[in-house]
């Protein structure tokens, strides 16, 4: 997606108002009727509706009169208000290059006002499967509105607190710097993603370290659930980091040794075909004797019997169960409607930008944020009491 910071610049106090509207109105409406916005922004003589021509002119906002003059952010919007809110904290000062295209993310360089470069996480629920999220309403029936903002901004807050914790317990992670609606900032890793790499010194190390990872995640009480070739970063030292973990469970969930087992199987396979290592059972397979002192595949009983709880301290870190219900829902029905693609124009991958410094005005249009202490603090622009009492 076209990440153009430059609208951002000339956007004044009064579109980000607009905006903040727009949002504070989708957490009711998928469509915020423009009467709605009008009365959430509260600007005068109807400066709202020229904002929102603006809005709209710069892709910030999608027009919908299908069933009433309505409007909904874009992910670009959506990008705007958390890329203006962590500039304004004092978090980055300037948007770089795109460096990756996940599934459902963008990754960007961002630099801090000293030059560090440090990496941020735009996550896109809804993108690869748009039309699937769409037939899945019935299980967010009970909430107020559903839409691709709260999936995404779950799926943000689910990584910047996993992402956290196992920094702090040792884990090769990138650092968790901060988070603010969909958007992670966190460190930038150095190297490559394993799926580039050819060739490796020490493959049979490289493989041990990523086993040894797995068994040690979940003798902590958790499980990748994606440890693949493309969330393993690797440098030119061969040292491992690992990424992307929206998607983590508690090795008491239900399907805890199925997920073991896959993230397991992916490594061995991986390895296998890229750097020809052989497992145990391929060795039974091609007849060849086993000498009894390779490594055995890790078994998920007896890992599990080991088990920590730091899947208990995450629960209680504010990531609830109810949203890890909702995130775990979305997941698993997303992989069986994964192949439709998102039927939106306005949210297309684009080229990367250039490094160019943002000078925004110190207005502060903070949302509830991925500091679970401070989730429900309001900013200072008021909002009326119809809506400001709702939280995501
Ligand atoms: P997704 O959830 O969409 O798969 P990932 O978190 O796996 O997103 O990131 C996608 C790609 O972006 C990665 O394969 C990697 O190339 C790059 N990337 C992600 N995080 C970082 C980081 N902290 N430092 C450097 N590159 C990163
Ligand atoms: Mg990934």
């Amino acid at each position: 997606m076209k990440l153009d910071v430059n609208a951002l610049r000339y956007l004044a106090k009064d579109d980000f108002r607009v905006l903040t509207a727009v949002e504070m109105g989708m957490r009711n409406h998928e469509i915020v009727p423009a009467e709605l916005v009008d009365r959430i922004a509260g600007l005068k003589h109807g400066g709202t509706y020229k904002v929102l021509r603006n809005l709209l002119k710069n892709k910030l906002v999608h027009h919908d009169a299908t069933k009433y003059d309505g409007y909904r952010l874009t992910y670009l919007g959506y990008d705007f208000l958390a890329i203006k809110t962590l500039v304004n904290r004092g978090v980055f000062a300037s948007v770089g290059r795109q460096i990756g295209v996940g599934k459902e993310s963008d990754i960007f360089e961002v630099a801090t006002e000293d030059g560090t470069v440090l990496a941020m996480k735009l996550h896109r629920l809804g993108r690869t499967s748009f039309r699937a999220v769409k037939s899945k309403r019935d299980y967010l029936r009970h909430r107020r509105s559903f839409n691709w903002l709260y999936l995404s901004r779950l799926a943000a807050l689910k990584e910047f607190a996993f992402m956290k914790a196992l920094g702090d317990h040792g884990f090769p992670v990138p650092t968790a710097v901060d988070c603010n609606r969909h958007c992670v900032i966190m460190s930038l890793v150095q190297g490559y993603p394993l799926v580039q790499v050819k060739e490796l010194q020490n493959p049979d190390d490289v493989f041990d370290t990523i086993l040894g990872l797995i068994v040690r995640l979940a003798e902590h009480g958790l499980i990748h659930c994606d440890f693949n070739e493309f969330n393993i970063m690797i440098d030119d030292d061969e040292k491992i980091t690992v990424i992307d973990f929206p998607q983590m469970v508690s090795v008491s969930h239900r399907n805890a040794q199925m997920f073991f087992d896959r993230d397991i199987e992916c490594i061995y396979k991986f390895f296998n075909k890229r750097f020809n290592l052989k497992s145990e059972k391929d060795e039974e397979q091609d007849g060849s004797e086993s000498d009894g002192e390779g490594s055995s595949r890790p078994s998920f009983l007896s890992v599990k019997k080991a088990a920590g709880s730091l899947d208990k301290e995450l629960a209680a870190s504010g990531f609830t169960r109810k949203e890890q219900v909702e995130m775990e829902k979305y997941i698993e029905e997303d992989a069986e409607g994964q192949g439709s693609s998102s039927d939106d124009d306005d949210e297309e991958v684009g080229d990367a930008v250039p490094i160019d410094s943002l000078k925004i005005d110190q207005d502060r249009s903070e949302e509830p944020d991925c500091n679970l202490a401070s989730r429900n603090s309001g900013g200072p622009v008021t909002f009326s009491e119809e809506v400001s009492h709702l939280s995501i």
